[in-house]
């Protein structure tokens, strides 16, 4: 990315201005802008894409949240703290505690301000714990699927009257001689054209950089060849733009991986497959791992096996309830799902030795050798079901460092004066390992950050939001 530049500001002639100019219009950068007009400031979105879509229509739209009215209504007895305990323990304490307290202390308020305020309808996804919750905490919308959350953010940012502009990529960030300001930003049009938006405070909401070979090799080396599962526009350019300018970079070695891929077809499988009792065997119909332990992790433990392939096993009563995953009915219809009656004819398609797969399912009993609990797990029965998987890399959690108003901060002490960072740009809460990441982390921080960096930058615009003895630096 040698087209992204941090340049001087003196001397350059500005087109336009906006009080808070937001990088990208994804989850982040759509709340963001919802906040910030809240906030009673004039945003400005831009968006590279014609259409945008970002890694948060790619998702499955899952929002995890403690404490929601959804929860109570469902009987579940949740609250923040214990939200914060859990991803510590996946991180085994190594989340970054700014963004810890900001991410759940704020989940369930921003979901009921975006069912409230801006009409998302919520519903609780109460089918399964994921790997890592002590309790069920996800919400997600209707159709559970990204592309629902941000088209409607984008309705939402529409009928708040927020200006965005498309097929404007975002390139150069202009730094006042203060060196702790951003006077705008100068962004690319699809035929070469360039212009200059000058602003009051800037938003980075453009994500990680899983899209970036390079950045990919650097940090992440043990998935430099995984499928790449995200937005190909997570190019990265927080990170590179947080360089030149001098911030402070944190867990850049952190991603959302998934060892749950349908290969060759390139559909995600749900680890409900997992969860509810599926298995993961390698070629020699040997399983490696204790699957349970998350599905982030298991991307690179599955690449690590021969041919960099494993094959999900499971049963017709699970297949139901991945059937309510469009993705997974997706793979079926791919007919990625392979069916088998009894056991000897599933290992004749996987093409196994006679008796090793059911020599395998007999071993799930009890805590396995690989710490795996079976006793409250139902055993697999015909007809059953195997998809050949893959490992892939699908959002980057390092990022920006930030302070409690989502401000950049600076390498060495302080903070930029205007400049802020939310979702995928900013460092997440899952450590500096793909272990780290426990479900939902990626949309959290796209969510509650970007409804705090917008309505900072909104108060840091209107010149109400400066903390003098922290932008010094002290
Ligand atoms: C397959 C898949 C499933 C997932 N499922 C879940 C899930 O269920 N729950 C969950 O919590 N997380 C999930 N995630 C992660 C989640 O999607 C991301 O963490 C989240 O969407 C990040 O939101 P964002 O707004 O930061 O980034 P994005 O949604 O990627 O938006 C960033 C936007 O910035 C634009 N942009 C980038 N650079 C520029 C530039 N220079 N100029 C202008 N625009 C730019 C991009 O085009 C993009 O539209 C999943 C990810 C994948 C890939």
């Amino acid at each position: 990315m040698s087209d992204v530049s941090v340049r001087p500001a003196s001397g350059v002639a500005f087109d336009a201005e906006a009080e808070v100019l937001i990088i990208g219009a994804g989850a982040a950068g759509l709340v963001a802008a919802l906040a910030a007009r809240e906030a009673g400031a004039e945003p400005v979105v831009m968006e590279r894409d014609a259409v945008p879509r970002g890694s948060t229509a790619l998702s499955a739209g899952l929002v995890p949240a403690a404490g929601t009215r959804w929860q109570r209504a469902a009987n579940i007895d949740d609250d923040p703290n214990r939200f914060a305990a859990d991803i510590l323990r996946k991180t085994k304490g190594r989340a970054d505690r700014t963004v810890l307290a900001l991410a759940t202390q704020g989940a369930a308020d921003a979901l009921h301000w975006l069912a409230d305020r801006h009409g998302l309808p919520f519903l609780f996804a109460n089918d399964v714990v994921y790997p890592g919750h002590s309790v069920r905490r996800m919400h997600g919308l209707p159709t559970r699927s990204g592309q629902e959350l941000v088209d409607r953010l984008r309705a939402a940012a529409e009928a708040a009257e927020v200006p965005i502009l498309t097929e404007a990529a975002a390139r150069t960030l202009f730094l006042a001689e203060d060196g702790r300001t951003i006077a705008g930003v100068g962004l690319v049009r699809p035929d070469g054209t360039e212009e200059r938006i000058a602003c009051r405070a800037l938003v980075l909401a453009c994500n990680g950089y899983g899209g970036n070979r390079e950045l990919v090799r650097r940090h992440i080396p043990e998935l430099a060849d995984a499928l790449w599962f995200g937005h190909d526009g997570n190019r990265g350019e927080a990170v590179l733009w947080g360089e030149a300018l001098g911030g402070e970079l944190r867990h850049l070695s952190g991603h959302q991986g998934h060892g749950n891929v349908a290969h060759p077809h390139g559909v995600l499988i749900t680890w409900t497959t997992i969860m509810l009792g599926g298995i993961q065997i390698n070629a020699e119909g040997e399983r490696f791992s204790d699957e349970t332990d998350g599905y982030s992790e298991q991307a690179a433990r599955v690449l690590a096996q021969p041919g960099g392939f494993a094959w999900t096993v499971f049963d017709e009563r699970i297949a139901q309830a991945a059937r309510a995953f469009a993705d997974y009915r997706a793979a079926e219809a791919a007919g990625a799902i392979l069916r088998a009656d009894t056991l000897e004819a599933l290992e004749v398609l996987l093409r196994l030795p006679p008796g090793r797969l059911a020599a395998t399912l007999a071993a799930c009993r009890g805590r396995d050798r690989f710490g795996r609990d079976w006793s409250a797990t139902p055993s697999l029965h015909p007809p059953y079901c195997a998809v050949r998987v893959t490992g892939a890399l699908f959002h980057t959690q390092g990022g920006l460092a930030i302070d409690a108003a989502c401000r950049v901060l600076r390498r060495g002490g302080g903070v930029f004066r205007n400049l802020f960072a939310a979702g995928g740009a900013a460092v997440g809460v899952s450590g500096p390992e793909a272990s780290g990441y426990l479900s939902g982390n990626g949309l959290l921080t796209a969510i509650v950050l970007g409804r705090a960096a917008g309505r900072a930058a909104a108060l840091r615009a209107r010149g109400m939001g400066t903390d003098e003895r922290s932008e010094r630096g002290t």
